[in-house]
């Protein structure tokens, strides 16, 4: 990863800075340790985290300075 790039908001259309790391898994694509990713600012941390917690996918929600990708996960 490049260390001059702010990591933004995954949410369509926001050039936010991101705050919130979203972990989430899809069952029937992903074996069950596998994990994605999605940034979120503090405006849409809510929206992507009810987008994915409808579906069941959502397993985490960490802060962006807190977060420690996981071994073998990608965005
Ligand atoms: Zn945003």
């Amino acid at each position: 990863m490049t260390s001059s790039e702010t990591p933004t908001c995954s949410a369509k259309g926001c050039r936010d800075a991101a705050v919130w790391v979203l972990a989430w898994n899809n069952p029937k694509l992903h074996a069950p340790e596998r994990r994605k990713t999605w940034l979120a600012c503090e405006e849409h941390r809510e929206h992507l985290s009810q987008f994915l917690g409808v579906r069941g996918f959502l397993k985490d929600v960490v802060k962006l300075d807190e977060w420690v990708q996981p071994e073998g996960s990608e965005r």
